[in-house]
């Protein structure tokens, strides 16, 4: 590691203005997603002076669908799973937003992701609202079948609010492009063949090039902004990844490309350690292959919880919410951290780490490529028309570059954080088309 960056990076913040962070109560868990949203959003609606009626209908969702979803699973029992779509707010455009399957999945959750994703894709500038989608199953434990069962049901009870131009679904935790085929065949049988209704889908079936590693690689188009800032370069800088899923694997894999040495990778499985650096692509065709990642070989196994307490240059955390919170921030040794994840950082973490002086890349912004090329998807569907990958990667790199430079110009302005400079941004674009529109 090379000497600590000046604190917050990002410019002198207004101590008067950060509100504190909440305190937790002993014994209690640490903030929820949507606590976690909320906190951030109302912080900004402060700053900006949003009147309070306008406030509630920003921090309130359009339309929230829960249904249920009973399916057979292999045991031969019918297990009800609940599902979701929540739909935050369309002023900019049709509702945009992932998919989710995981056990911890509930509406509360949903509600956050989804409001994150209507100041994500404002942020970015590209026309579209704010949804989230998910279903409370073990999507990473189910069978094909089941789990085919499970998104084909879905998709028949929630058919009815989405469409090409109403909302449109997209990968997420435990969905991949299958899943999404599913889903476009599904819809495809009730309103003949549309492939602009998911984003995300296989190659073979109208899907992007680019749009699998777009996450990963709109964190890497980040960093490189961001790198300069703090004295780094790919070749001196190591990079802690937690979480090795779409976004993890590809954020590593290409930051691996460029010289970047991964000296941890965790998963659901556990995690490893190498000071001399782990071969990403190597470990990504191991688990490809079905194999574990405590299985790699030339790394160390460690306890999960020191993953994050490894001292490194960049710190991703690219599984869930939550993980960076007021129990382990202590431990943090980082100088930048990239959030892949949505939500990965709680409120007082967010603190602790801005008077570390670490340099926080908000998720609002970071992890904002696989959206933007979810759009370039959709766009070349609505022609039936195929770009290039090169075409899609440069068109990425430039939408991210002009979000991360906007977003840096208005912290230096204001004096605030990327982070809450970052909403401000995206509410004020929101609360602007609405106001158009003549709804608020
Ligand atoms: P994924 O299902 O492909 O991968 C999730 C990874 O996290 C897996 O490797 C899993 O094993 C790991 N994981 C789960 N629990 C863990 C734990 N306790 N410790 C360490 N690792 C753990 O999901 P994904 O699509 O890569 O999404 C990851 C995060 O990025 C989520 O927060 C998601 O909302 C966010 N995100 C995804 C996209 C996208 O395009 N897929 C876009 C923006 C944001």
């Amino acid at each position: 590691m090379s000497s600590p960056p000046t604190k917050n990076g990002s410019g002198a913040v207004a101590e008067a203005a950060r509100p504190p962070a909440p305190a937790r109560a002993p014994g209690r868990a640490p903030m929820s997603d949507l606590e976690t949203v909320k906190h951030y959003f109302d912080a900004a609606c402060e700053r900006i002076g949003l009147p309070d009626d306008v406030r509630e209908v920003m921090r309130t969702s359009y339309r929230e669908t829960s249904v249920q979803i009973p399916v057979k699973l292999g045991d031969g029992r019918i297990h009800v799973f609940h599902g979701y779509r929540v739909q935050h707010n369309g002023a900019r455009g049709p509702y945009k937003g992932g998919l989710r399957y995981h056990p911890d999945v509930d509406l509360d959750e949903i509600r956050a992701l989804a409001m994150l994703m209507t100041w994500k894709t404002a942020i970015v500038g590209i026309p579209y609202g704010g949804a989230k989608g998910g279903v409370n199953c073990p999507g990473d434990k189910l069978s094909t079948q089941e789990l085919q069962a499970v998104t084909r049901s879905l998709l028949d009870k929630i058919e009815k609010v989405l469409g090409p131009t109403r909302d449109i679904m997209a990968p997420d935790v435990n969905t991949s492009a299958q899943v999404m085929a599913w889903l476009m065949d599904e819809y495809g049988k009730l309103n003949g063949h549309t492939p602009a209704i998911v984003t995300g889908k296989p190659i073979a079936l109208e899907g992007s090039y680019g749009r699998e590693s777009a996450t990963g690689r709109g964190l890497v188009y980040l960093f490189r902004e961001a790198a300069p800032k703090l004295g780094m370069t790919p070749s001196s800088t190591t990079a802690v990844v937690q979480g090795f899923g779409n976004v993890g694997s590809w954020a590593a894999r290409i930051l691996h490309q460029l010289g970047v040495r991964i000296i941890g990778v965790s998963n659901a499985d556990g995690a490893i350690r190498s000071d001399e650096g782990i071969d990403v692509t190597k470990l990504s065709e191991l688990i490809v292959k079905g194999g574990k990642l405590t299985e790699f070989e030339g790394a160390e196994e460690i306890p999960a919880d020191d993953l994050l307490a490894l001292e490194c240059d960049v710190l991703i955390p690219a599984a869930l919410g939550g993980m960076v919170n007021e129990d382990n921030v202590d431990r943090i040794r980082c100088r930048m951290l990239l959030e892949g994840a949505n939500s990965p950082t709680t409120p007082a973490a967010d603190a602790a780490l801005h008077d570390k002086g670490v340099y926080v890349i908000p998720d609002v912004m970071a992890n904002a490529g696989g959206v933007v090329v979810s759009y370039f998807e959709w766009v070349q569907n609505l022609q039936h028309f195929r770009w290039e990958e090169r075409e899609v990667n440069d068109k990425l790199g430039n939408i991210m570059r002009r979000a991360y430079r906007e977003v840096d110009a208005a912290a230096r302005e204001r004096g605030l954080s990327l982070r809450e400079a970052a909403y401000q941004v995206g509410i004020e674009r929101v609360v602007e088309t609405a106001r158009l529109r003549g709804y608020i």
